[in-house]
């Protein structure tokens, strides 16, 4: 056995139910620890003066005591140690609750490095439990100090105790499974696996965490981009009901408007796949608005002209829900019968629809069927299958899809993706998908007017909601994290290293939580709320529906709203720490409003200046609209690992269904093309990796796990 394999519990200290706490992390053998990295770091090299702290954030301090530590007894046994510490800028008072102990630490004129939140009040600072170490002028303490993703009863300090273990038990095994092949690590400049697992732990410098990162992701993409490679080497085509009718007019024609020649070219496309006898499996692309509900109901209109049924498969309840009013309106007049299927139906309901799409008979029973995951449900059986068409797809994993096409034998499958992304990457993403895409707008749409703004215009922005909703509109407040900073928070995230080792310093996130109460405040005549991803999808629905009807004028949220909801009231787009965003995921939320008939404007407000790198890649928010455009700046500029990640929901890290832990932080577009390039070389002259069973096992093991992630 190798250390990999080795069960945690033989870590010193991990018994049974440390074990059980790992578990829930996903955590079972030291190969897991050592690949469990840590999110972010505390910055305690970077040591400022008392007086330099902006009270933002934590700070690092080497400061000297300068007074006998005194324990002081409080209310029942709680005791307070106190002492006062100093730099040349000032004098802190430094206190410990229950850690009596410390008392024979701290010595009198001797010199710590202190690492906590910095209080002032007037003139006097104060630090409550600091982390602390001796410091002296010649030690070298570390500068870069983990902290972990965590789960309860799990701390950031017992993670980084058993990550050492860990080290040491593979140490003694000697760690040498570099499994990337060494011409292929040596021509793509990537350290070894030994010294990128140890940095990216314990970095010794952010140069060696710039280089450990960098061979983790090409690790990560490789192994992904083995997978792709593989699956689509083997793919047999599987059969499906050839839809041989192709004429869509009698739909086409009854529709309010005329079609884009881009819908137009990809419901032929659609319709020449659906016309043969193997299984279409195809991706549409393209922008929020840019009409991909028609082409989906064309696809599914063809199902049901050749006697066969449809099924539509939303992400959420209420777009399911968008969909079927919208799409009943189209087919109801033209006899076509749909049915809704969501968690919420009632059983007697369900069992009716179950019983409709079982019904034998074309022409009796339910033609189409749109709906959540609950039309996975074991009870929904098709008679007779022709199309399955996911919307928004990136928020369900390859293998639901599967799970969908699996209860459908002999149904097509459409997938619709509002991400505009770039062909290279979409090539490389869902190679096992053909794609189509929709690169143009309906005419008559008008533009959301962009503008880029700092604090400065704070006053003039609150004016400017206030007259939005004066005038009827609603209003989107966009923050970048959920709650303000915790004690567990890092000051840096892995992501803010750069692949040049250079560190991105960043202002303060607002939160969505927060800010909503600010601007309750503010605005109190008007109703504010706010949404984030880690409210109960009840809570979530309650505010989302209300925001809908108008009840809420100011929604503060995450990027959770990125998901197709519409509302067309809604007049203005406020994104704030706008730098934070790439510029995809901007344009998503930018997509959001002008949706109805008034004027609409997108505010992006960031401290980022017109010259700096984040300011130029706003600028260009300015004047490009069309998102294949953008997501191609985007890549350029940021790299891939946007959309990597996913662009929805805050916890979702999603590509295909697989999640990657540092991949979604890859700012290098030519590291995944090397990675992809290297692996497409590899499968074409060992196509099962015979040769290469430990990375074998990887792929293997990447595309199973995945089977288990339902979101
Ligand atoms: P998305 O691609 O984001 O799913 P939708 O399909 O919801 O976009 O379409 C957005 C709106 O545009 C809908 O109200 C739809 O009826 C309308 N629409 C779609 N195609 C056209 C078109 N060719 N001309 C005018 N309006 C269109
Ligand atoms: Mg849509």
């Amino acid at each position: 056995m190798s250390y990999a394999d080795t069960p945690i519990t033989k870590l010193y200290g991990v018994g049974k139910v440390r074990a059980e706490q790992y578990g829930r992390l996903g955590i079972s053998t030291v190969g897991d620890i050592l690949s469990h990295y840590p999110r972010g770091y505390e910055d305690r090299g970077n040591v400022i003066l008392l007086s330099e702290a902006d009270g933002s954030g934590k700070s690092s301090h080497i400061l000297t005591v300068g007074t006998e530590p005194k324990s002081v007894r409080l209310k029942g046994r709680m005791t307070l140690l106190k002492f006062k510490a100093y730099d040349e800028s000032g004098v802190c008072d430094i206190t410990f609750f229950n850690q009596e102990f410390l008392k024979n630490v701290f010595v009198m004129g001797e010199t710590y490095r202190f690492y906590g939140k910095l209080e002032k009040v007037g003139s006097r600072y104060s630090m409550s439990s600091p982390a602390y170490e001796a410091w002296s002028e010649d030690k070298d303490l570390p500068s870069l100090i983990p902290v972990y993703p965590l789960t309860e009863g799990l701390n950031t300090k017992q993670i980084t105790k058993d990550v050492n273990s860990a080290f040491t038990l593979a140490n003694s095994y000697g760690i040498s499974d570099d499994f990337i092949p060494e011409d292929i690590r040596i021509k793509n400049k990537l350290c070894t696996r030994t010294y990128a697992l140890k940095n990216i732990h314990f970095p010794d410098s952010f140069t060696a965490l710039a280089a450990a990162k960098k061979r983790l992701i090409f690790e990560e993409l490789f192994i992904f981009a083995l997978g792709m490679a593989m699956s689509s080497s083997k793919s047999v085509p599987s059969p499906a009901y050839p839809c041989s009718d192709r004429d869509v007019y009698p739909l086409v024609s009854s529709l309010p408007f005329e079609l884009t020649e881009a819908q137009k070219k990809v419901i032929g496309e659609i319709s020449r796949d659906m016309s043969r006898d193997v299984a279409m499996n195809r991706m549409v692309i393209g922008d929020v608005g840019c009409g991909k509900t028609v082409v989906a109901a064309a696809a599914m209109y063809l199902a049901v002209k050749n006697g066969r049924q449809a099924a539509l498969m939303a992400p959420t309840e209420i777009l399911a829900r968008q969909h079927y009013e919208d799409l009943r309106t189209i087919f109801e007049p033209l006899g076509i019968k749909v049915e809704l299927l969501v968690g919420a139906t009632t059983k007697s309901e369900k069992n009716r629809i179950y019983a409709s799409l079982s019904s034998e008979k074309a022409g009796e029973g339910t033609d189409i069927v749109i709906g959540t995951h609950a039309l996975l449900n074991e009870g929904v059986k098709f008679s007779r299958p022709g199309v399955v068409v996911a919307d928004e797809q990136h928020r369900f994993g390859v293998n639901q899809r599967a799970l969908l096409a699996e209860k459908n034998m002999l149904s097509h499958t459409l997938v619709m993706s509002a991400t505009p992304i770039p062909r290279t990457l979409a090539l490389a993403l869902y190679g096992d998908l053909e794609l189509s895409l929709i690169d143009m707008m309906p005419t008559g749409r008008q533009r959301v007017d962009t503008f880029c703004v700092d604090e400065g215009y704070r006053e003039r922005l609150n004016a400017f909601i206030d007259k939005n909703i004066r005038e009827g509109g609603q209003v989107y407040v966009v923050c970048p994290a959920v709650e303000e900073q915790k004690d567990e928070e890092a000051d840096l995230s892995v992501e803010d290293i750069d692949s040049d080792g250079e560190v991105r310093r960043v202002s303060p996130l607002r939160s969505a939580v927060k800010f909503s109460e600010e601007l309750s405040g503010i605005f109190s005549n008007w109703r504010v709320a706010f949404v984030h991803g880690k409210m109960k999808p009840q809570e979530k629905n309650q505010v989302m529906s209300d925001f809908c009807e108008g009840k809420i004028q100011i929604l503060v949220s995450t990027t959770v709203i990125e998901v197709g909801v519409n509302v067309p009231n809604a007049t203005l787009m406020i994104v704030e720490n706008a730098e934070r965003f790439g510029l995809s995921q901007l344009h998503q939320l930018r997509g959001r409003v002008g949706r109805g008939s008034r004027k609409s404007y997108c505010i992006l407000v960031s401290e980022a200046t017109p010259e700096s790198k984040a300011g130029e890649r706003l600028k260009i928010m300015k004047t490009l609209y069309n998102g294949f455009s953008i997501a191609e700046h985007d890549l350029a500029m940021r790299g891939p690992g946007d959309f990597l990640r996913g662009q929805g929901d805050d916890s979702v890290r999603q590509s295909g269904g697989v999640r990657f832990k540092l991949a979604g932080f890859c700012d290098d577009a030519e590291l995944m093309d090397a990675a992809f390039s290297e692996a497409k070389a590899m499968v074409e002259t060992d196509n099962q990796l015979e040769e290469h069973p430990e990375l074998r096992g990887m792929v293997e093991r990447l595309f199973t796990l995945e089977r288990g992630t339902v979101n």
